[in-house]
């Protein structure tokens, strides 16, 4: 019989991703590396034969080394990027080491039992109907996906289509309502449901970015036929979020169905002070969420949600011959998301949420939107520096003065000193027209003494 050697690559992995996390607080932002020296670095032959596990482990992480981001830093503001606390990478190990196919009930009870109580949880923190069913699927872009193929099955139901046999060649069009500032990602899930983008009529905001209720109204009376409504909580330039109780107020009198894509706002719910900020988000029909924002979870963790079960199995359930599915009482992960094999992804969830609490869940929230705030009051002591947004979350979007007057060219120069600066890290937008610098603050290790280091690194850059 043939004993692999476990123990030398995985204590050598456990040993680097440990020095690597300690190393985040003094490391510099920003990859190293340019794609030339790291196909240098990576690169050559195909092997003919194997190589031992731990020389590859090694050379693997010392070669890439300089072309990681480090996202995970508490003074990485880009995108809206999560950190993962210890005991959710630590879960995502075991789900790696486990290597369970969490697909069916029968292939491992344990996954699907753990996104079961996992699922219960986050109903209850979010405040979510209690029966919403789950799905874990890879990120906001597939919950919205699945959330708005649930809402194709129920609004093509309705008017008596059953698109899941008929498919959408004959079936009554449906009209698609999203504020004009909404995340791509919604545009490219009606791509993939067919439904394509003109389907979308465009729904005006307002200065920050939400849409406007009376712009829906005005919609909702032109359009006829089977509706669907997205909305947003969070906008992921300026963290606005849209008035969800008006919206659900006319969408569900015009018969329609609501979906919010609250990526990362939605965990604002779990915050009692910040809750009332999202009034209304309880009564949509579906929700999609990410677990790698604020959660804190490691990549390829989206949560979709549905008040209307029914749709969501009817969208994405699969029955096959060789399966064994729905034993009485159990519960197949695969007839909530659109994967069939698939990562354990709920135990790095469970992990979280329970290392957390549900305290500790708001505190990361409310503490990076606290920091957001002193951002940007540290930021705007400049007369140089101009915040376009109200700070409402954790997003907050910079604008340079330039002493020449060209405030765009100047705004995106000073984001690029500053990723060479290599302090903290964020990138530029487009606003309303203007180039900005956009500081998102999503992770859970970022505090005071990372805003004052970040907010010398951009002074020392304006003033270069
Ligand atoms: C991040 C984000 C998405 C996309 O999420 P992924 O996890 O990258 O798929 C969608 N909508 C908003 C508002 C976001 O912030």
């Amino acid at each position: 019989m043939h004993v692999p050697d476990w123990n030398g690559p995985l204590q050598l992995a456990s040993r680097l991703a440990s020095e690597y996390l300690a190393g985040l607080p003094a490391r510099l932002l920003g990859p190293e590396a340019t794609a030339e020296s790291l196909r240098k670095a990576l690169g050559g032959q195909l092997p003919d034969h194997g190589e031992d596990a731990s020389t590859v482990v090694r050379e693997l992480a010392t070669a890439a080394d300089s072309g990681l981001l480090p996202g995970g830093s508490g003074r990485f503001f880009g995108f809206v990027f999560g950190g993962a606390t210890p005991a959710a990478i630590a879960a995502d190990w075991l789900a790696t080491a486990w290597d369970q196919n969490a697909g069916l009930h029968a292939a491992s009870p344990a996954a699907a039992v753990v996104e079961e109580v996992a699922g219960d949880w986050l109903k209850r923190l979010l405040g979510l109907p209690d029966q919403a069913s789950v799905g874990f699927v890879t990120g906001a872009q597939m919950a919205s996906f699945t959330g708005l193929a649930a809402a194709r099955n129920h609004v093509l139901a309705r008017a008596g289509w059953d698109v899941e046999r008929s498919g959408l060649v004959g079936a009554p069009p449906i009209t698609i309502i999203a504020g004009d500032q909404r995340h791509d990602t919604i545009d490219r899930a009606l791509r993939f449901l067919g439904l394509g983008t003109d389907s979308i009529t465009s729904v005006a905001s307002d200065d920050q970015g939400r849409m406007r209720a009376d712009a829906l109204a005005d919609a909702l009376r032109d359009v006829s036929g089977p509706v669907v409504v997205c909305a947003q909580v969070g906008n992921v330039n300026s963290g606005a979020i849209d008035p969800v109780d008006q919206i659900c107020d006319l969408a569900h009198e015009a018969g329609a169905w609501v979906h919010i894509d609250g990526a990362f706002g939605l965990w604002a719910l779990s915050s009692p002070r910040l809750r009332p900020l999202l009034e209304g988000v309880q009564r949509a029909d579906s929700w999609a969420t990410d677990a790698h924002k604020w959660l804190s979870v490691p990549f390829d963790s989206g949560l979709v949600f549905s008040a209307h079960p029914e749709a969501h199995t009817g969208a994405m359930s699969i029955r096959a011959p060789y399966l064994i599915h729905d034993q009485e009482g159990h519960r197949d992960p695969l007839d909530y998301n659109p994967e069939f094999s698939r990562r354990a992804r709920g135990f790095a969830v469970y992990a979280a949420l329970r290392a957390l609490g549900r305290s500790g869940v708001a505190d990361v929230v409310e503490r990076c939107c606290g920091l957001a705030r002193l951002f940007a009051d540290k930021l705007a002591e400049s007369s140089q520096v101009e915040i376009l947004n109200d700070v409402v979350l954790n997003q907050v979007l910079v604008r340079f003065l330039d002493p020449n007057g060209d405030h765009d060219a100047f705004t995106r120069q000073l984001v690029s000193r500053v990723q060479r600066d290599g302090t903290c890290w964020m990138s530029g937008t487009t606003w309303r027209g203007m180039s900005a610098m956009r500081i998102s603050v999503c992770n859970w290790t970022t505090d005071d003494e990372d805003i004052d280091r970040s907010v010398a690194a951009i002074m020392r850059c304006l003033q270069s």
